[in-house]
């Protein structure tokens, strides 16, 4: 988002500075044109009025007076200096004193070039019969050949920056007039840069002042008056010895992007701000859901455990004694290894119940299943399938062996005395056993020939143990390891 916002506010800046710069380029030739035209006005009228003052002395100032009706507000003041640098004619009324005006740059230029008939172009100069600021145009009077004089006339700078303050720039922008003396004719903008234009002089390092430039161009540096950073088209006005000048400033022509960009960059702070929450949101619920699946987890195996485990004896569940059955079987097909299965009963259980209580019979399955475990090995499974009826798995043992540990538990049980609450009792066990066949076997038909052998030991006389052989699963064992009647 951060990233598709800068690309698109940086390329809305450039269009908006694009925009500007050409605004700023069509202001200078607007400015340009009516430079032009004050210019060949001022001239035609300089000429116009010439001619009489030579030919026609006694009507020239009734020329004057009419061409001020019609021009008034251009022209501040007509004036004739005579040869000697004297005002000699001045349309503000009657000349008084001595004017000596041979010190004017005009006066200089046109008494140096007599023969060069040449429109002049002055600096800003406060007039000392007008008292105002104005810009004189002048040409030489020449009689017969001989210089005898300069017709000027002054054109306020007020026309010019009256003008153009009407134009708007901006609060910061400008337009300028000025010479390629480097000196400003004449300033228009709204931050009153041109109070006075007395003794400013430009730097020399602004690139309109530079002839190897091209005539018009717009750049982006500081600003000529004031330094600040601007936008300037310039225009040189290459017969006048003028330059024309808008600078536009980027806080002016920025400010409502500006407004709009920070309106973005706030909306899209608070976009990621409401992310930031929805993303630590998020964080803390899937936390406490992963916390709750691992307090399920660790509920579902205590309760695994719970219904793994006989409460009464701590041996495992019938369910789990059968899961494990299927386990063991299938590894030990997998591996090729033997499997027996011993199916173990209390023999007379239920006159130890009938006889001493139910209590003493629970101690009683309590304390069997204590001695077997005894015997048993660790990777041994002993469980309870029901009531009085034990099972043990035993992985990696053959039929011989398995008859040989069924034997160890029932001389185990038969021998011990189990001290209970009614006094000491003895017990006894009746086992039968199978073992799992190479091929052809299933944990179920394991579990059915082991039943069919205790059911063997039981009708045999009880305390004793039986195998069970393939496909002979009914028939005595040959041999009924121990007995005892
Ligand atoms: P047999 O030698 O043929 O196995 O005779 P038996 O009496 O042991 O067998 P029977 O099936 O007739 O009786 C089993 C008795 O086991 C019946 C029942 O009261 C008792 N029993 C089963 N489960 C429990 C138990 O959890 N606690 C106690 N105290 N007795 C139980
Ligand atoms: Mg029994
Ligand atoms: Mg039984």
């Amino acid at each position: 988002m951060w990233v598709a916002l800068n690309a698109w506010l940086n390329h809305e800046q450039v269009l908006v500075e694009q925009a500007a710069g050409n605004d700023a380029m069509n202001l200078t030739i607007a400015f340009e044109a009516h430079i032009q035209s004050v210019v060949r006005y001022a001239d035609a009228l300089v000429q116009d009025i010439r001619e009489d003052v030579v030919e026609d002395p006694n009507d020239f100032e009734e020329v004057v007076r009419e061409e001020l009706q019609v021009y008034g507000n251009m022209i501040a003041q007509v004036a004739v200096i005579n040869a000697a640098g004297r005002l000699v004619y001045s349309s503000l009324g009657p000349v008084t004193g001595n004017v000596d005006l041979s010190g004017r740059e005009h006066f200089q230029v046109h008494l140096e070039n007599p023969s060069q008939d040449k429109l002049f172009i002055s600096k800003p100069v406060l007039g000392r019969v007008s008292g105002i600021w104005s810009i004189q145009f002048t040409r030489p009077i020449v009689d017969e050949g001989k210089f005898v004089g300069v017709f000027v006339i002054s054109i306020p700078i007020n026309f010019f920056t009256d003008f153009y303050r009407k134009i708007n720039v901006g609060p910061s922008g400008l337009i300028a007039l000025v010479g390629k003396d480097r000196i400003p004719r004449a300033v228009a903008s709204k931050s009153g840069l041109n109070t006075t234009l007395d003794g400013i002089v430009l730097s020399q390092d602004e690139p309109y002042f530079d002839n190897t430039n091209p005539a018009e161009g717009l750049y982006r540096g500081a600003s000529a008056f004031d330094r600040v950073d601007s936008l300037v088209a310039y225009r040189r006005l290459e017969h006048t010895g003028l330059i024309v000048l808008v600078q536009l400033s980027p806080t002016d022509y920025l400010s409502s992007f500006n407004e709009r960009r920070q309106f973005l960059l706030f909306s899209a702070t608070v976009t990621s701000a409401l992310l930031f929450a929805f993303a630590i949101f998020l964080y803390f619920v899937t936390r406490q859901h992963l916390g709750n699946t691992a307090a399920l987890k660790q509920s579902y195996s205590a309760l695994r455990q719970l219904v793994s485990v006989d409460l009464l004896t701590g041996a495992r569940s019938r369910g789990d004694f059968l899961e494990a059955l299927e386990t063991e079987f299938s590894r030990a097909e997998r591996h090729g290894t033997e499997l027996s299965l011993i199916w173990l009963d209390l023999d007379h259980f239920k006159r130890v119940n009938d006889t001493y209580g139910h209590p003493v019979g629970d101690t009683v399955l309590s304390q069997v299943t204590t001695l077997c475990n005894g015997v048993l090995r660790a990777h041994d499974v002993f469980g309870r399938l029901g009531g009085e009826e034990f099972g043990v798995i035993l992985p990696h043992t053959n039929g011989m062996d398995a008859l040989d540990v069924a034997e160890k538990l029932r001389k185990i049980v038969e021998k011990a005395v189990i001290p209970t609450d009614r006094g000491p009792l003895q017990v006894s066990i009746s086992c039968g056993v199978s073992s799992m066949l190479p091929v052809g076997d299933s944990p179920s038909q394991l579990i059915v020939r082991a039943d069919d052998a205790l059911y063997k030991a039981k009708h045999a006389g009880r305390n004793r143990v039986c195998a069970a052989y393939a496909g002979e699963t009914m028939r005595s064992s040959n041999k009924p390891v121990d007995s005892k009647t």
